[in-house]
């Protein structure tokens, strides 16, 4: 951020929602943001956390329809950023979401040497993650399109040698044929 800073180096956002992801929030996630902002949109705040950081000149959202582009427009009509203690809140829910969905690849790169098939398991496993986290959005499909055939998740062949040596004991076989079944939806 200071480089940022320093050269005035505009930052463009793309995907602020997540693939739409931050915008369906569960009950219990959704009353935590009303009570620090009982009328702010539930989007608007992935909005307002980016109008919180001001070396962020441009948000491209993907809208689906005429009513997220109202809404859009309407939150967009004011700047509020978000106070310390929001900011402060807002990261340790993301933080939340995060722990209880993800997969915990360190990207140690321990397993690496040990795939048959030389598949960049760690970058697999992120982009798993992100699938798993954006309930399927677009970003890791596009990923993956640039993968040789031989280089995909389902390339795997399930014989776990890298599971034996992944200090976080990640099942990573199942992961990669789950990832597999997902990307054909
Ligand atoms: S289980 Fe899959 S990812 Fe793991 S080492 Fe075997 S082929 Fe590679
Ligand atoms: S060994 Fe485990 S934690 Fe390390 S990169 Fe492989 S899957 Fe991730």
């Amino acid at each position: 951020m200071e480089l940022l800073k320093k050269y005035h180096i505009p930052v463009w956002v793309m995907e602020p929602l997540r693939g739409g992801r931050l915008a369906k929030l569960t009950g219990e996630e959704e009353a935590w943001l009303k009570a620090m902002r009982p009328d702010e949109a539930i989007p608007a705040w992935a909005f307002r956390f980016l109008q919180s950081i001001p070396e962020v000149t441009v948000v491209l959202s993907g809208m689906s329809n005429m009513e997220q582009m109202k809404e859009n427009i309407r939150t967009f009509q004011e700047e509020k950023p978000l106070s310390g203690e929001e900011k402060k809140n807002l990261l340790a829910m993301a933080d939340e979401m995060v722990r209880k969905i993800v997969l915990p690849c360190t990207a140690c790169h321990y397993c690496v040497s040990h795939c048959p098939r030389g598949l960049d398991i760690p970058a697999l496993l992120a982009l798993y993650n992100e699938h798993y986290f954006t309930g399927g959005g677009f970003i890791a499909p596009m990923a993956l399109s640039s993968y040789p055939t031989d280089k995909l998740p389902s390339a795997c062949i399930g014989c776990r040698s890298c599971e034996a040596v992944c200090p976080q004991q990640i099942k990573v076989s199942e992961a990669m044929a789950d990832f597999t079944e997902k990307l054909k939806v």
